[in-house]
C-alpha cells in the first residue's frame, strides 16, 4: 500500500506530458484495427503548437504611443483572422474546405475595405481603394471539395474501417476528370533516382516524405523534382507527407503530377506506420486509397488595393506595404504585418508625428492569386507616388512566436512542438545594401528587442517581388516560420509584445529615414 501511494505521488509530481519521450512510435498492438497502429487525431483535435501559460518576453510600456500597445494591435490581427473565418463559415470556396482571405473573392475585398477604413479613422484624409483585374493570361486553381479515404480491410486486423485523412489537401493544379480514383499506395520516402529504380510505382499512389528544414518554400525544388520523376515512372498520383508540427492542411508545392496531395504530420506518421506493418505482413499491395476531388479554375477575378497617403511638406514618398491576402487564418501571413501597418498609419497620422516626406500606406491585394499583384497594380495606378518614391518597406510575417520541438510526444508518438518566450527570427533585407539603412536595422535588437537574424542581407521575397521595378531601396521585414500557408498559423501563435516591438522599431526606422538625405537612403552606385 505504501509503495502504491508513493508511486501515485510520484506520478502526480511528474505529469506524463512533462517527461522526456524518446523519439519512437508506440509499439503496435498485435491485434486491433490497422495493424494495431494508433489512429491519427481528428482534424482540429490538437493544436500544431502548444502555447503554454508562460507569457512571451514583455516590452516596457510606452505611454506616449498607445497605438503600439501589443494587445491592441493583436485585437486587429483577430479582426483580420475573423474575415477568413467568416468566409469559411459562408463556404466562399466550394464546400468550405478551402478558405482564407483570397484575392479575387469577397474575403480579401472586405479586409482591404476594413483596412482603408482604419486609415480614415486614424485621421488620414487621402484614402482610396483602387480596383485590380486579374491578368488575362492567368488563372487561379482552387479545390472545391475533396476526400482522401484509406480503405479498410479485415486483413489489417478486425475493425479496420475506412479512415479519412482529414489533413489531406490537393496541390495545384491537381485534377480528376472522373472525380474519383482508387489505387494502391507505395512508399518511396525520400528516395533518390538511384533508389527509385528499384521501386515499382506504376499505377500506384507514390508516398514521399518531406521533412522541412525551415518552411515549405525551401523544399519546393526537391519535392517537385521527385514528384515529376515518380509520375514519369508511371505513378497514378503522389502524396507528400509533410512532417510539420501537428496535423495541418498545407497550401504549398505545385505541379507534382495528377493528382497530388499534401498530408499533415500526424496523418502521415500514421500512414507510414501502416505501410511498414503491411510490408512486414506481406500485404504491401493491399493498402489502397480512394481519392474524391472536385476543382475549379477561375479567370477574370477582381480585387482592390487600399491606399492611404499622409502628405508631407516634401513630395518624396516613403511607401509602407503589407499584403492582406492569406491562406486559412493567416494570422502570421500576413495578419500580423497588416495590423502593424495600420498601427503605423495611426501613429504618423497624429499631428505630433507628422512626417516631412509623404508616406503612402498600402494594404495590398497581395500575391497569392496568379495574375493579381497588389504592388504592380499600385505602381501602375499611382505613377506620381511611384516616381517620387525613395524607399519601400514591405511588412510581412513579423510577430509569430518562436517554437521548437518539445520534449514530449502525442499519444501516437509524434513529437509535439511548443512556443517559447520570444519571436521567430526576422530576416531584414535591404536591396541596395545602403550602409545607412543597414546601420539603423543593426540597432533594432538592442533598442527594441526585435529578433533580427545576425546577418545583413539584400534579399527580397514574397510581396517585395511585385515592387521589383521600383528603382529605390526596398526593405523586407520577414519571418520564415514553418507553419506559413498551413492551418496551424493561428492567432494563438502571434506574440502581442512582438507586434509592439516590430511596430516601434519600424516607426523609429521610418522617422530616421524621413529626416535623412536621399543620398544616404539611395547612395549612388560606385
Ligand atoms: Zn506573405
Amino acid at each position: 500500500m505504501k509503495t502504491l501511494v508513493a508511486i501515485m505521488l510520484l506520478s502526480l509530481a511528474i505529469p506524463a506530458s512533462a517527461q522526456d519521450e524518446p523519439a519512437r512510435r508506440p509499439a503496435a498492438r498485435k491485434d486491433g484495427p490497422w495493424f494495431g497502429v494508433t489512429l491519427p487525431p481528428r482534424a482540429g483535435a490538437d493544436v500544431a503548437v502548444k502555447v503554454g501559460s508562460r507569457p512571451p518576453r514583455p516590452i516596457a510600456a510606452d505611454a506616449a504611443s498607445p497605438e503600439f500597445n501589443g494587445a491592441a494591435i493583436k485585437s486587429d490581427v483577430e479582426t483580420i483572422v475573423g474575415f477568413a473565418k467568416s468566409a469559411r463559415a459562408a463556404k466562399e470556396i466550394g464546400n468550405g474546405q478551402m478558405w482564407g482571405r483570397i484575392s479575387g473573392f469577397p474575403s480579401s475585398q472586405k479586409v482591404i475595405e476594413w483596412a482603408a477604413d482604419q486609415f480614415r479613422k486614424a485621421g488620414i484624409t487621402d484614402v482610396k481603394t483602387q480596383p485590380i483585374t486579374q491578368d488575362e493570361k492567368s488563372s487561379l486553381w482552387l479545390p472545391m471539395s475533396w476526400k482522401v479515404t484509406l480503405l479498410g480491410d479485415a486483413a489489417f486486423g478486425a475493425g479496420s474501417n475506412d479512415i479519412v485523412l482529414e489533413s489531406a489537401l490537393p496541390v495545384s493544379p491537381s485534377n480528376l476528370p472522373s472525380g474519383s480514383l482508387t489505387a494502391p499506395l507505395v512508399y518511396v520516402g525520400t528516395a533518390s533516382p538511384a533508389v527509385l529504380q528499384h521501386i515499382d510505382v506504376k499505377g500506384k499512389i507514390a508516398v514521399q516524405l518531406i521533412v522541412p528544414q525551415g518552411h515549405m518554400l525551401f523544399e519546393r525544388g526537391a519535392v517537385d523534382a521527385r514528384a515529376e520523376e515518380l509520375v514519369k515512372r508511371g505513378a497514378a498520383g503522389v502524396f507528400n507527407l509533410v512532417r510539420l508540427p501537428g496535423n495541418e492542411l498545407s497550401r504549398d508545392f505545385s505541379d507534382c503530377g495528377n493528382p497530388c496531395f499534401n498530408i499533415g504530420g500526424r496523418d502521415g506518421w500514421f500512414l507510414e506506420s501502416v505501410l511498414d506493418r503491411a510490408a512486414q505482413s506481406g500485404m504491401q499491395d493491399k493498402v489502397r486509397v480512394r481519392i474524391d476531388l472536385q476543382t475549379q479554375t477561375y479567370r477574370g477575378l477582381k480585387a482592390i488595393n487600399g491606399v492611404g497617403v499622409i502628405h508631407g511638406s516634401s513630395n518624396e514618398v516613403i511607401v509602407l506595404n503589407a499584403h492582406a491576402d492569406g491562406w486559412f487564418e493567416g494570422a502570421g501571413d500576413n495578419g500580423d504585418g497588416l495590423s502593424v501597418l495600420i498601427a503605423l498609419a495611426r501613429h504618423f497620422a497624429k499631428p505630433a508625428n507628422k512626417p516631412q516626406r509623404t508616406i503612402a500606406f498600402v494594404a495590398s491585394a497581395g500575391h497569392h492569386t496568379p495574375g493579381i499583384n497588389g504592388p504592380r497594380s499600385f505602381l501602375a495606378a499611382n505613377p506620381d507616388l511611384a516616381k517620387n518614391a525613395i524607399m519601400l518597406v514591405n511588412i510581412e510575417h513579423v510577430a509569430q512566436r518562436n517554437f521548437s520541438l518539445a520534449r514530449t510526444t502525442a499519444s501516437d508518438g509524434y513529437r509535439e512542438s511548443v512556443a517559447d518566450s520570444g519571436e521567430a527570427p526576422i530576416a531584414v533585407g535591404v536591396t541596395n545594401n545602403s550602409p545607412f539603412l543597414q546601420e539603423l536595422i543593426d540597432g533594432g535588437p538592442a533598442r527594441f528587442g526585435v529578433n533580427f537574424i545576425s546577418e545583413r542581407s539584400t534579399f527580397q521575397s514574397g510581396e517585395t517581388g511585385g515592387w521589383a521595378t521600383l528603382p529605390v531601396a526596398k526593405v523586407s521585414v520577414m519571418q520564415a516560420p514553418p507553419l506559413y500557408h498551413t492551418t496551424g498559423e493561428v492567432l494563438d501563435v502571434i506574440s502581442a509584445p512582438g507586434l509592439e516591438r516590430i511596430a516601434r522599431f519600424l516607426a523609429d526606422f521610418v522617422k530616421s529615414v524621413d529626416r535623412a538625405p536621399t543620398a544616404r537612403i539611395n547612395p549612388a552606385k560606385p
